[in-house]
Formats: structure tokens, sequence, C-alpha cells
């Protein structure tokens, strides 16, 4: 097939939703660095197939084209160490509790006030910063890539997003190793791949987790612990007693600051209802990009938890997910995009932005024979009942 043209460009811009909706779970910090990565075979002008590089978005270019088609706010998951410092940052350019909320309903021009001044010394972090493009833009104050955005731009984006915060899973297995692990302890997972510590990785578990809970604590931005749970895809026994412990000190952290918890669980059901029975859930708890089947849909419905679907459930094979989803109550599902990964059908693997969220919204109104509306309604109001308000933003 050499030569055949197969598109990896960022998808069409679906028609916009009638009611704006949240992204529940998006990696802003690497939709940048991720699309920086991609390049699609295209024609030139002598009609021959080349490779080039597909366009690489600012923060702000995401945020708005997400809300040019309804999806006007979004929970930012920041869950290593250098994107817990990138979130904190990009939160703190937003408005406060108690700023006056914009009132001419413009999804586009979420903030006007030009005359707030900006709050400490951060006010380029809204550009999406080359995190893991070189090791100069790790660390607090990311850097900026292209152009330094306006002071509005940076409120503009910052209204549209809160945060989560946490140390993933299978990065606490790292950070419990250390960057330079004995031989023989970096286990091989399921997936066939060697984990490979990183700079960060030189901070000890705990005090990882304390940073995490420092940000928490600080930023009325941060509304939840996320993400964190388990992944037996990723990591063998050893691991996984690493990332059970973590997961429990996140679980304490979020019930400690009274915040959501966003939960990952890959190939793990089983024992992160264990966790969750033994040491109780937090008030609010998510299944971020649910993956269990309808029986375990229905436990966790009971508990009052609520499950986020992404791109997985319009896919074709998935069948069980979609029956998962017709066994929750509609006032306990959200959706998200986990972008940039899940990119939802029919655009498998192509970059993800949250833009994309509408066609998730779509196929969850299709699986439950609900109108658009409805859905939009219910999924935009069960995530403020989530996290609570998004200040500044236009809803
Ligand atoms: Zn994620």
């Amino acid at each position: 097939m050499a030569g055949r043209r197969r598109e990896r460009g960022w998808p069409a811009d679906p028609d916009p939703l009638p009611v704006p909706v949240v992204d529940n779970h998006t990696h802003l910090d690497a939709i940048g660095p991720f699309a920086a990565q991609v390049t699609d075979r295209v024609p030139d002008d002598a009609g021959e197939l080349v490779e080039r590089p597909i366009p690489v978005p600012s923060v702000e270019d995401v945020v708005a084209r997400a809300a040019a088609v309804g999806v006007d706010r979004m929970v930012q998951v920041g869950c290593d160490l250098d994107a817990v410092r990138w979130t904190d940052a990009l939160l703190s350019a937003g408005p406060a509790d108690g700023d006056a909320t914009s009132a001419d309903g413009d999804v586009g021009s979420a903030d006007g006030d030009v005359s707030r001044p900006e709050r400490g010394s951060e006010g380029r972090i809204s550009s999406p910063s080359a995190r893991g493009a070189s090791p100069s833009a790790r660390g607090a104050s990311p850097s900026a890539r292209g152009a330094s955005p306006s002071a509005v731009g940076i409120r503009t984006v910052a209204a549209a997003v809160l945060g989560a915060v946490a140390i993933h899973p299978n990065e606490s297995v790292l950070h419990a190793l250390g960057l330079r692990p004995a031989p023989g302890d970096l286990e091989v997972g399921p997936d066939g791949l060697t984990p490979e510590p990183e700079a960060r990785h030189a901070v000890g578990l705990d005090d990882a987790i304390a940073e995490v809970a420092a940000v928490a604590r600080a930023n009325e931005r941060v509304r939840a612990i996320g993400e964190t749970g388990m992944d037996l895809f990723r990591t063998g026994p050893r691991g996984a007693k690493v990332q059970r412990e973590a997961f429990r000190a996140h679980v304490a952290l979020a019930k400690e600051l009274g915040l959501a918890m966003q939960i990952h669980d890959r190939d793990a059901h089983a024992q992160v209802l264990d966790v969750l029975a033994r040491d109780g859930a937090p008030e609010r708890t998510v299944f971020h990009c649910y993956s269990g089947d309808a029986e375990m849909a229905r436990f966790c419905a009971a508990q009052g938890w609520y499950l986020s679907f992404a791109g997985p459930v319009g896919f074709r094979a998935n069948d069980e997910l979609r029956a998962a989803l017709r066994a929750v109550p509609l006032d306990q599902v959200l959706v998200e995009t986990d972008a940039p990964y899940l990119t939802p059908h029919p655009y498998r693997g192509r970059p993800n932005a949250p833009y994309l969220v509408p066609y998730t919204v779509r196929t969850v109104a299709e699986v439950l024979g609900r109108s658009l509306e409805d859905v939009c309604r219910a999924v935009s109001r069960n995530a403020e009942q989530v996290y609570g308000g998004w200040p500044g933003a236009p809803a």
C-alpha cells in the first residue's frame, strides 16, 4: 500500500452543540507536544505524497476551537509532577471566586476584564509549554512556545479551565524506584514496555504526593485529585503494590481537602473497587474513561459515583461499554476526551483535543435514545455538581 494517503492530521470540526458542555478530562499540557510529533502524508505541488508536520496549536487555540463548537469548560488533568506544576501555573492565571462573570453569553469571549492585574509574574503561561521537548521547559514556570499571548487571552483560557492533580499510578511506580533503579527493579509490564525514569522521578513518591497536596490546597481552581487509581496493564505485581498505596494516599487527600476524585482504572476493576470499599470513596468520585461492564456500572451508580465516557464508547467493538452507559442514570454521566489520546470514531488514531468531545456527546445521546439537548444539559450540570462552578466562565 506504499504511497497511499492515510490521514493523521487534526479531525474535522464537529457541528456545534446546542447547549455548551464540559470536557471532564483532558491533558492540555500534552496536546501541543503530542501534535509536534505527528506528521501527515499530504500531496505536494506536484501531487507527490510527502510527510508534513501537522499544526501545533497553542493552549489558546485549543480552548477557542473547543468553545466554538460548544465545549466551553474543561477539567485539565496534571498527573505527573511536571504537569502538576504546569497545571498550577495555568490555573493561577484564572479568575478567582467572586470575580465578575461575563454576562454576554458569548462562548468566545469569556473575560473582557482587561484592567485586572496579573497574578504574580506568570503572565506567559497560557501558551503551551514545550514540556517534554526540552529540559529547560520543565519546572514551575512553563516556557511559552511561540508568541506571548495577551493578558486577556490568558484569563479567557484559564476561565474555561478547572484542574485535577495527582501522581498517575504509572508515575508513582517510577517515583518509588527513583532515577537509578537497581538492575532488575524495573518490571516489564503486561504491555511489554520497560518503564523509563525521567528527571522528575528523582523526587521520592512521598515528596511527589506532598507537592500534589500543596498545590491542591493552595490553588482554588484545583477541584479534584486525579487521575489516581491502578493500572495493571502497565505494571507487574511489585508495581501494583506501590500503585495501591499511592492510590490510598490520594483517596485520603481528596477526602481531607473535600475535593472530587478522578479514578484511572485500567485492567484493575476489582483492585480499585477493593480500595474504595476498604478506605471509603470521596463524596464525589468519578471513573475517568470508564471501562468496566454494565454490572460494575450499576454498582458504581448505586454508590453515587459518576462515570465519564470517552471516545471508546463509540468504537464499533465496544457494545459492552454502551451497555454500561445504559446502566447508569443520566445524572451520573460525564463525557471527556482524555486528549490527546482516545480520539473518537471515525477519527481513531488521529490527535485528540477538547473540540472533539461533541462526537462522544452525540454517541451518548444515540445510545441512550435521548435528545442531544438533554444530554448536553445533563453532562454540563453533572460536571458543575462534581467540581463546583467555573468562576469567570460564560455559562
Ligand atoms: Zn488521562
